[in-house]
């Protein structure tokens, strides 16, 4: 980001990365159009979990990355007041200790705790498992509220941001791009930096350069519970749970289909039981049932990106594992 003094850059997309991006070199005295299709933070950030994670199941080429998005995270709080991040640390277990003790091989900073131990963290875990990996270093955010101080960051640094105003195009000069076209006009750039989400290729494409990035769609599931019931972020092959600060219990399933037993409300209903048959002690009167589902707020599948090579504004994505939400 150095070098870019008085440069015009148009960034594309103002959710998270759009956001980070405007911040960080608005900071660097660039002179910074964010430009969004919709509103601040509409894009599928909205629906994220928004787990800061290190931790990975398996060998992980962006290991570095992930962990420098942690320190970066860590920066960002002391530099915006508005960009909390809950430091709860994440537990991860599977059926067997094996499996356990082989993810602890890839996860070198996370610690093997003892059944005594993960009851000390989830005191309201029913059935504890003998062994989980703590990830101290772990936590997550709202990210809408994150793009948002992000976002007023970058304008304190003088950017300019551009909502409902959609990039139509690219406006070029001896195979240079040269600004972006809009519905309102074409805005002159010395850079355009895409950070559109899954928009991306659609860009790409206006560019005559395809980008290997696919989508796959996942749900995140609301539930309205009682205060303090998870601790950390909970990932095991039953549920990926974690609580928000209002109380609200977050879940995170893969998008199954469009079958009928496979409609967000039913997936909301079969992991609301999961959880509470596995692990949590959900309040009685919260206990999610047919005639309760005006608690539960859910997100339609939203797509994020997923193969393709990973790169500061990518996201790499598998069912349940997600890669990090770069600051
Ligand atoms: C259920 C779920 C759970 C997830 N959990 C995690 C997690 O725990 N940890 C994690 O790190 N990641 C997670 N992710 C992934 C993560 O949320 C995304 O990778 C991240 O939010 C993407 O942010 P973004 O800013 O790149 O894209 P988006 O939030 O999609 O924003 C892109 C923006 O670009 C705008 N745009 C697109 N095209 C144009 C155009 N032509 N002109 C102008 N604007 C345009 C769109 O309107 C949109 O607002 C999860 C995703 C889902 C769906």
């Amino acid at each position: 980001m150095e070098g870019n003094a008085g440069k015009r850059v148009v960034v594309i997309g103002a959710v998270i990365v759009g956001a980070s991006l405007a911040y960080h070199l608005a900071g660097k005295c660039a002179n910074v159009i964010l430009v969004e299709a919709e509103g601040i933070a509409s894009g599928v950030t909205g629906s994220s979990f928004a787990w800061i994670n290190i931790s990975h199941s398996g060998p992980d080429p962006i290991a570095q990355l992930r962990s420098a998005a942690t320190q970066d995270y860590r920066r960002l709080q002391t530099e915006l007041p508005g960009l909390k991040v809950r430091w709860t640390g994440s537990l991860s277990y599977s059926a067997s200790l094996d499996r356990v003790l082989q993810a602890s091989g890839n996860q070198p900073s996370a610690t093997l705790v003892s059944r005594l131990q993960i009851l000390g963290l989830e005191p309201n875990l029913k059935n504890p498992p003998q062994h989980a990996l703590y990830e101290a270093e772990e936590g997550a955010l709202d990210a809408v509220e994150a793009t948002h101080a992000l976002i007023a960051g970058a304008q304190n640094h003088s950017a300019k941001v551009l909502t409902h105003t959609r990039v139509l195009g690219f406006s070029t000069q001896n195979a240079k791009v040269t600004g972006v076209e809009t519905v309102t006009g074409i805005i002159d750039a010395d850079i355009v930096v895409l950070a559109a989400g899954t928009g991306i290729t659609k860009l790409t494409e206006k560019l005559k350069m395809p980008l290997p990035i696919g989508a796959s769609a996942a749900i995140l599931i609301r539930y309205k519970t009682q205060p303090n019931l998870v601790n950390t972020i909970i990932s095991s092959p039953q549920m990926e749970v974690r609580q928000s600060t209002d109380g609200t219990l977050l879940a995170a399933e893969d998008y199954l289909g469009d079958s009928l037993e496979n409609q967000p409300v039913e997936i909301a209903l079969r992991t609301a039981r999961r959880t509470q048959a596995n692990s949590c002690r959900w309040h009685p009167h919260h206990r999610l049932s047919t005639r309760h589902r005006r608690s539960v707020r859910l997100r339609n599948a939203s797509w994020r990106h997923s193969g393709g090579d990973c790169g500061p504004s990518c996201q790499r994505g598998n069912s349940r594992q997600q890669g990090i939400l770069c600051p």
